[in-house]
């Protein structure tokens, strides 16, 4: 399988993360890959990339080293509500937009409050990606997460960081494999991201590949092959 596109990377303005855009597309370049996603976080997360940040894209350039360059952002889902840290007017812009649930923005609510908050943001016209979907400190209702995303066209990204042994969200895999099963199921897509925090873990699958071998997940529901179908398949690009 030929995958040509990583959906999710940090850069050193992340503040935890420790290559610069520069060395992240130059890695991806050498790896052969044709496009990366920029997703620092959003600016509801303490001491990373603040508003300006993603206002101020339109100075990057769209390819770089060979590599396009979509202009995202990593955006934080902040209450049970849905409540996101970046506006409308900022993402609107961007090329993609990946919503997260993460413990520094948002506490281990009730499999309710997680449920809704996850949903709530993938009814957001401007949020393409749910982020590392399957944490379980965040418990969810896997079948009522599934269908917000065959209704809102929202999709679920397969995050290989969720998976590492040495990683913060371990146990990922069993929320993540029944949610592929879903998607294998209904014929639904799916993103994989590396959540590379450091330029040679980009383009980085291996643990989420592992796990789709393990359930015969179908090549042609994995948008990472295609680059275009991949940019097609975004939400924000269907109206
Ligand atoms: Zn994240
Ligand atoms: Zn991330």
């Amino acid at each position: 399988m030929n995958l040509l596109a990583d959906t999710h990377t940090h850069s050193v303005i992340s503040q935890h993360a420790y290559s610069t855009i520069d060395e992240n597309a130059r890695y991806a370049a050498q790896k052969g890959l044709k496009m990366i996603a920029l997703t620092d976080h959003g600016p509801g997360m303490k001491h990373t990339a603040p508003r300006a940040f993603f206002a101020n894209y339109h100075i990057l350039p769209k390819v770089l080293h060979g590599v396009e360059l979509l202009h995202g952002a990593e955006v934080n889902i902040m209450d049970y509500s849905g409540k996101l840290d970046l506006d409308n007017d900022i993402l609107s812009k961007l090329d993609i937009a990946i919503a997260s649930l993460h413990p520094q923005c948002i506490t281990f609510g009730s499999k309710e409050e997680n449920t809704a908050a996850m949903i709530k943001a993938m009814e957001h016209p401007y949020i393409d990606i749910l982020g590392h979907p399957g944490d379980p400190r965040y418990e969810m209702d896997v079948e009522a997460v599934f269908q917000a995303a065959k209704e809102t066209g929202c999709i679920f990204e397969m995050n290989n960081a969720s998976l590492a042994p040495d990683g913060f969200r371990k146990g990922s895999d069993k929320y993540m494999l029944e949610l592929l099963q879903l998607c294998m199921r209904d014929g639904v897509s799916v993103i994989l991201g590396s959540d590379a925090h450091f330029y040679t873990q980009i383009g980085d699958f291996n643990y989420v590949l592992q796990l789709l071998h393990s359930i015969d997940f179908p090549e042609e529901l994995i948008l990472n092959t295609s680059p275009e179908k991949l940019k097609k398949a975004l939400k924000r690009n269907k109206k």
